[in-house]
């Protein structure tokens, strides 16, 4: 039986790692608490993919140290630590079928029966819908299903963590969509610890508990989805989360909760976090921006630049006094077309104030 047992925390302290010249990790401290499924996102070249190899025990850390459950696995090797990966391109033996590749982990460590390692095969497969599946080969599978038959070799093993490196890359976006909600499913339903790597905002959305930004090797925010993109510490995260523009404001007054600013022109209540200068950066994500024909009361006018018809929403470019802003209307109706002059409003109490560096 695959259990729902008990998977371990994990703990980064101070963590550096070095290849050459190049500081991949810049001494990175992290808690994962049990359960729990934390996504690792960012940009391309950040450091994603060496956190996770060194949580694998796939790569050494040049300093600091890694905890899984109460032990110190720095200096462990990876077949010493009980984990299991899940990579973008699958990594399933061609020449094996389903159930032997499912098997295979199985054989390799742990002492189980051979009757009792087709069981829980079997019961792993099932899990991910494979089931009647278990004779056929890789290649006679579609991605997707070669993707479940990894997270299913990967979840028979019960690991203490359960690692994954951009599971989904090679997937088509319907798909995408339905096996991450499987992953998350699963990682729910057996209470598993789960690491998780991506560079795309809404799928560390859709998975986390709890998303790490990294910038260039070290953590720019971790937090809650709702957290991360309602309350960006940083115009980085702003930008990276949620699109959002970032624009000059000027400081009226604040309190610990709200501010009131003053933005070309116009007065907003605002979110705030943190000691704002009297010039301070304005986070405005692209839902919170409306457009209007007609002049409406606290609005600042505009120019249509670009119209991107995309049948749920309009997504427009628009020149305003106050800079460049990108707007996200889900009224389609009618829309505006390029070169349109407009007045702009922004949703009172959404913006968010950001730290001053
Ligand atoms: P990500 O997964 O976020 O795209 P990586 O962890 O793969 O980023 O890489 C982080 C940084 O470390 C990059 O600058 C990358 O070029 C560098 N790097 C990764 N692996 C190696 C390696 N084996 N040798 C040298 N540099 C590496
Ligand atoms: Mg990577």
């Amino acid at each position: 039986m695959i259990n729902n047992k008990t998977s371990s925390s994990v703990r980064l302290s101070n963590v550096q790692k070095r290849y050459g010249d190049v500081l991949a990790i810049d001494n990175v401290s992290l808690d994962i608490r049990a359960g729990e499924l934390v996504t690792l996102l960012g940009p391309s070249g950040c450091g994603k993919t060496t956190m996770l190899r060194m949580i694998a025990g796939l790569e050494d850390a040049t300093s600091g140290d890694i905890f899984i459950g109460h032990q110190n696995v720095t200096h462990q090797a990876a077949s010493y630590r009980n984990v299991a990966m899940v990579f973008q391109s699958y990594a399933l033996f061609p020449h094996m079928t389903v159930l032997e590749n499912v098997c295979y982990g199985l054989s390799v460590s742990s002492k189980m029966k051979k009757s009792e390692q087709k069981k829980v095969a079997l019961q792993g497969l099932d899990m991910v819908g494979l089931a009647g599946f278990e004779n056929r080969l890789p290649s006679e599978l579609s991605g997707g299903q070669q993707q479940r038959v990894a997270v299913a070799r990967a979840v028979v093993l019960e690991p203490d963590v359960l690692l994954f490196d951009e599971p989904l890359s090679n997937l088509d976006a319907k798909l995408r969509r339905h096996v991450r909600s499987e992953i998350r499913q699963i990682q729910q339903d057996l209470g598993l610890t789960a690491v998780y790597v991506t560079h795309d905002q809404e799928e560390a959305m859709a998975v986390s508990d709890q998303i790490v930004v990294m910038q260039a090797g070290v953590i720019a925010q971790m937090g809650s989805p709702s957290e991360i993109y309602e309350k960006p510490n940083s115009e980085f995260i702003a930008d990276f989360i949620g699109d959002a523009n970032v624009v000059n404001c000027r400081v009226l007054s604040c309190n610990n909760q709200n501010a009131i600013v003053e933005l070309n022109g116009i007065q907003l209540s605002t979110q705030f976090k943190g000691s704002p200068s009297k010039r301070a950066r304005l986070a405005v994500h692209p839902h919170d921006v409306s457009l209007t024909e007609a002049r409406v009361e606290n609005s600042f006018p505009g120019e249509v630049l670009n119209a991107t018809y995309l049948g749920k929403h309009v997504e427009y470019d628009v020149r305003t006094d106050a800079g460049e802003l990108f707007v996200v209307d889900h009224q389609t109706r009618t829309y505006f077309q390029r070169g349109t002059s407009v007045h702009v409003r922004i949703a009172d109490d959404k913006p968010v104030l950001l730290p001053t560096a």
